[in-house]
């Protein structure tokens, strides 16, 4: 094809107003991908030309021996032009490999050449070409044709791509986009996964209702997991976006999601979880009640395979070892590999199981005595948060308070403990059952927020105990943390009377110039120093000159985790005020520690005056 044999006059008004009348004819043919292949660089350029002048948007050019099945594949096109050259046997080949590719074998190619003989011809057409065209060739009749075209394959892809039970893109349509997936995360180092979901006791559903019910209740499937997917801000449709998420039906009660690339390892968990949740809630099919659960499998990609046909079948596979395994359906999606591995799902469970924990009021708080190490004396308590989970039993805070403060729960959690270690307190004296202190830990979250100051003052005012009944525990990288406007903060919970203590010094930056810029009361030493303060002699050299220093700044000291006499000893030498730690008491829940309330309450106003001397 030379260039003077192609007409590049503007589409025909006429032939335009022609265009036929498929159902996305108006909208679609300016976005289909439309694949140039010749090896005259002037015709292609002048064909590409003359198509993005007729609206075409997508248009790309190829020579013969780049035009392979792989680079086909990728292009995705909607229609090929083919140029037959005079010479060679290039093109027929290209329509050869694409015969020979399930993916391309249906794609519609257009023939243009200048070689009207009847073998060529007839050769072509063997070959799957869909049309012919010989030049000198009128542009508006080209034009016409690839709408025609188009629109054909438009309608063929709406019944060839589509399960027209849900109206979903079925398991064919998803394989395309797999495999353009899949070349994705290649190219990109990117990882995506499939999610494969099937519904329990279905073909029992099936047998008792009736098949009628049955597509019923699959239809209102999809609907659910349309919209359940659909509320997380993900597009549902089959298009090129390398983020957008596409559910499609597989066979029989199977759905099948792809995410074509995930952000972080624990999406493809989230958006099974989302499933599994949606489709538990009851559905109503012809007037009935239907309760079904699922199971999701899930195959990673690349990883668990490189072959898209492979992954859909360990998704499957993955999905029915979920529900052979005899695992309650909520107990989450099953995996094929050790990739995406328990950890990170059971870190999802329990962030989940976080949320709830609040409303459903999991939350308990243990108080862990504070002693004199001079007299003995009751001279205050820590509260230390508990969950009491539902499956797990008790669990301590360092199995979620991470995962709490990751979450911003914490600000939540933090406010409860406030409020309740207040309530305590407060409730105890009224019984007449002295405790001059209570100290609560605060996350460095909580001290980032404006307000809570204003909280604390809320909580004092509401449980009516005073400021310097109150002890809050921050860390050193808390309050370094937190920003310059802390020191603000600190300052304004001075004036509420508030005692701060300097939790786990030694931990962190164990820095004794923050002693003196911040305007601390309390240091607690960590239980790591105190653990080893009788075996280790730097250790105790430390622990004696942080203890003489920090009396020397007027600070109160506590130390943390003492469990025998003989570091009771030590700490007692050293100048420390005050210990806690499993040799006076352990952490103990409210009633167990009212016991030791009423035993000291005789001494306790003594150690109040105390306190309140340093
Ligand atoms: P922490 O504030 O340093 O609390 C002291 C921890 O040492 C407590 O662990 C306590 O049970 C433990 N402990 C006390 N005496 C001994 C002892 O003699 N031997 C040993 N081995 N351990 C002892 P727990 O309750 O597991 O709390 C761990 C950490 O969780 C706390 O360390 C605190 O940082 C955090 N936490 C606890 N409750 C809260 C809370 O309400 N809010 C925030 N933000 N953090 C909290
Ligand atoms: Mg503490
Ligand atoms: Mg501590």
């Amino acid at each position: 094809m030379s260039r003077q044999s192609l007409q590049l006059d503007p589409p025909d008004p006429a032939a335009a107003a022609a265009r036929p009348d498929a159902p996305d004819a108006s909208a679609w043919p300016a976005l289909a991908q439309i694949v140039v292949i010749d090896d005259e660089p002037l015709n292609s350029v002048a064909l590409k030309a003359f198509l993005q002048a007729s609206g075409y948007q997508r248009v790309t050019r190829l020579t013969v021996s780049a035009a392979g099945t792989q680079a086909l594949r990728d292009l995705q096109p909607d229609l090929v032009l083919l140029e037959l050259a005079l010479s060679g046997d290039g093109a027929f080949d290209v329509l050869q490999r694409m015969q020979d590719d399930r993916l391309l074998r249906h794609l519609p190619v257009i023939v243009l050449t200048a070689q009207d003989d009847r073998p060529s011809r007839l050769r072509a057409l063997s070959l799957g070409a869909a049309d012919f065209l010989v030049k000198p060739i009128d542009a508006s009749e080209l034009d016409l044709r690839l709408r025609n075209t188009l629109a054909a394959k438009a309608y063929r892809d709406g019944l060839a791509h589509t399960d027209q039970l849900t109206g979903l893109p079925n398991r064919e349509s998803l394989l395309w986009q797999l495999n353009w997936a899949l070349k994705h995360a290649l190219r990109h180092g990117s990882v995506g996964a499939v999610l494969q979901l099937g519904l329990d006791r279905f073909g029992q559903i099936n047998d008792a209702l009736g098949p009628t019910i049955g597509d019923e209740l699959l239809h209102a499937v999809a609907q659910r997991l349309v919209a359940g997917l659909r509320d997380s801000d993900t597009v549902m449709h089959r298009t090129a976006a390398p983020n957008a998420l596409v559910l499609a039906r597989g066979s029989g009660d199977e759905f099948t999601v792809l995410l074509p690339v995930m952000e972080r390892d624990e999406d493809a968990a989230l958006v099974a979880r989302r499933m599994i949740e949606r489709v538990a809630e009851p559905f109503a099919v012809a007037g009935q009640e239907l309760y079904v659960s699922c199971r999701v499998g899930i195959a990673v990609f690349p990883g668990d395979s490189n072959d898209p046909d492979t992954i859909l079948k360990l998704a499957g596979t993955a999905m029915r070892h979920a529900r052979d395994s005899g695992a309650a359906p909520d107990a989450g999606p099953q995996f094929h590999s050790g990739r995406l591995n328990t950890r990170s799902l059971d870190r999802l469970t329990l962030e989940r199981d976080l949320h709830h924990a609040l409303e459903r009021e999991e939350f308990r708080l243990h108080y862990q005595a504070q002693f004199n190490v001079v007299s003995g004396r009751l001279c205050g308590a820590e509260a230390l948060v508990r969950w009491q989970h539902p499956r797990r039993g008790l669990l301590g805070p360092g199995e979620f308070i991470a995962v709490a403060e990751e979450t911003g729960l914490i600000v939540r959690l933090g406010r409860w403990v406030l409020h309740e270690a207040l309530r305590q307190l407060a409730a105890w004296r009224r019984d007449g059952q002295w405790l001059p202190q209570m100290s609560v830990n605060v996350s460095g979250l909580q001290l980032e927020r404006p307000d809570f100051v204003d909280e604390l003052r809320a909580e004092l005012e509401a449980s009516g105990v005073e400021g310097h009944s109150l002890c809050l525990e921050l860390t050193e990288s808390a309050i370094i943390d937190s920003g310059p406007q802390v020191i603000d903060m600190l300052a304004r919970m001075k004036r509420l009377g508030l005692q701060l203590a300097l939790d786990d010094f030694g931990t962190g930056y164990s820095s004794l110039t923050h002693l003196r810029r911040f305007p601390i009361d309390e240091l607690k030493i960590d239980r790591s120093f105190v653990s080893d303060v009788c075996s280790s002699d730097t250790i105790a050299a430390i622990t004696e000159a942080v203890i003489a220093m920090a009396t020397r700044l007027g600070l109160r000291v506590v130390a943390e985790g003492v469990e025998t006499e003989p570091q009771l000893a030590f700490v007692r030498a050293s100048g420390a005020d005050v210990f806690q730690g499993h040799l006076g008491a352990r952490p103990l829940p409210a009633e167990a520690f009212a016991a030791l309330l009423t035993v000291e309450a005789l001494v306790v106003p003594e150690v109040a005056l105390e306190l309140q001397s340093h």
